[in-house]
């Protein structure tokens, strides 16, 4: 296959799952009944969704099949067994329970070893990563290395942490009140970026000088394992689930989101190697998400997870999934689009502030650019800007995010390679029509994230 330069989906379709096709007139009309926030938007009335890659993945015919042999015994199910088994070959970590979905472990692990004095450091915090930790009382910083603050220069390993203030942190606030080191991988606030095996190697030896827990967040580590496997060439002759294997040789525990890496619609586990930290967690698993051999799932949904921790190793899969992400930054790059450089493993960001550098930031350039894909393609995307971030000053004027960016992120086996030419086309169109696109304002906002619900209307 590498021979070629087109890459095709490594699957054909079984099922399929209509498009409504829109046209502008109607998308237009149903923008402004959702108050120009497509996140109001009913799905049928999008043509291409590329709000998230979370619980969007298509399953496969295995993965269905395994769904009609569910075991929904209460305790001791086979199909918690199939789960177990499969991250237990992946992780190697003897302590494995299931949860219903990421934040569910994050709430379970970080609120045991949180708490008011406690510090946990990470490359990037996901958001309800830091909202566990927050909650427990204690503090979360981020410390991602400094090229990763920087869009448009090339690292091979933007996500990787800085270990200078990773020692200096431990320093300052005393080996004993850090909880944890969290790694994430790929790191996903900070756009998808890959973390090295050499700098997750380095971390580990610092937190085992230190005795310091040190875990991954590990819901694209398939994904990372591709760019390990291309960019450092140590591990060139390795495979993908070798290098993933590793990885997780070095932290003390993991948690996964099933919803990105797992190929599954809902699921998550969180391993550990040590057992007094697993029994305090299990008895919390216990009491707020379901027994220990379920931990909130179906038996039917912990098949399909087993099934799909495996598949998502598969070379020609990860080739294409990480080379059709790639494809389409790439293409909008030659146009003249300006994004987040290099590209990520399951998204594209899009920098709406040079886009439209003619909307200043309290008018919202991100969210001007999500309405834009909307009305001009049917495509449904999500700002990561001052919608997103900004808060307010006592004057009531906007403090603005540092960046405004959008995120086009590409569900897994879900759209072909014409949906993603269409798309690149749909820029086309964006681009000559740039300096006409409108900012916006806030009419109506919750009191937090305010992107789900806020409303605008247009200047
Ligand atoms: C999605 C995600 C989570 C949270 O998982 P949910 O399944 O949405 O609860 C945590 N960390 C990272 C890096 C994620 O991408």
């Amino acid at each position: 296959m590498e021979e070629f330069k087109t890459i095709i989906e490594p699957f054909k379709i079984k099922m399929v799952e209509q498009i409504k096709v829109t046209s502008k007139e109607e998308r237009i009309e149903y923008l402004k009944a959702a108050h120009f926030n497509p996140f109001l938007l009913n799905s049928d009335k999008v043509m291409i969704d590329f709000l998230t890659d979370s619980g969007t993945s298509a399953m496969s015919s295995n993965q269905w099949a395994g769904i009609m042999q569910g075991d929904e015994s209460y305790a001791g199910a086979s199909s918690w067994h199939k789960m177990r088994d499969s991250i237990l070959d992946l992780t190697g970590h003897e302590y494995i329970l299931p949860v219903h979905q990421g934040r569910a472990g994050e709430r379970i692990l970080y609120g045991y070893l949180g708490g008011k004095g406690k510090t946990f450091i990470s490359n990037t915090h996901f958001d309800t990563t830091r909202a566990n930790i927050e909650f427990s009382g204690a503090e979360a910083i981020d410390i991602a290395i400094e090229e990763g603050k920087n869009p448009k220069l090339f690292h091979p390993f933007k996500g990787n942490i800085d270990l200078n203030k990773l020692e200096e942190l431990i320093k300052e606030k005393g080996p004993e009140n850090i909880a944890a080191v969290i790694l994430t991988v790929t790191n996903n606030s900070g756009g998808g970026q890959p973390v090295s095996m050499e700098n997750a190697k380095a971390i580990s030896v610092i937190c085992k000088k230190h005795k310091i827990n040190y875990f991954l967040d590990c819901c694209r580590v398939a994904e990372n394992a591709y760019f390990i496997k291309h960019r450092e060439e140590e591990y060139k002759n390795k495979t993908y689930k070798e290098i993933a294997q590793e990885m997780f040789s070095l932290v003390d525990g993991s948690i996964m989101s099933a919803k990105k890496d797992a190929l599954v619609n809902m699921g998550g586990f969180l391993s550990l190697k040590n057992e007094e930290l697993f029994i305090e967690c299990k008895n919390l698993l216990i009491i707020t998400e379901g027994f220990a051999t379920y931990g909130g799932l179906s038996g039917r949904d912990m098949e399909a997870l087993a099934i799909g921790l495996k598949e998502v190793f598969e070379p020609d899969y990860l080739h294409y999934r990480i080379r059709s992400t790639a494809f389409l930054g790439e293409r909008l790059k030659e146009m003249g689009v300006p994004l987040m450089w290099p590209i990520g493993g399951h998204a594209v960001y899009i920098d709406a502030k040079e886009l439209y550098s003619h909307i200043p930031v309290d008018e919202y350039p991100g969210q001007a650019l999500v309405c834009e894909l909307y009305l001009q393609g049917g495509i449904r995307t999500v700002e990561i800007g001052s919608v997103m971030f900004g808060k307010y000053d006592e004057n009531g004027k906007l403090i603005p995010a540092a960046m405004e960016l959008v995120r086009l992120a590409i569900p897994r086996r879900v759209y072909t390679q014409s949906h993603i030419e269409y798309v690149i086309e749909v820029f086309e169109k964006i681009m000559s029509n740039r300096n006409k696109a409108k900012g916006l304002k806030i009419i109506e906002e919750p009191k937090f994230l305010r992107h789900f619900t806020s409303k605008f209307i247009q200047k």
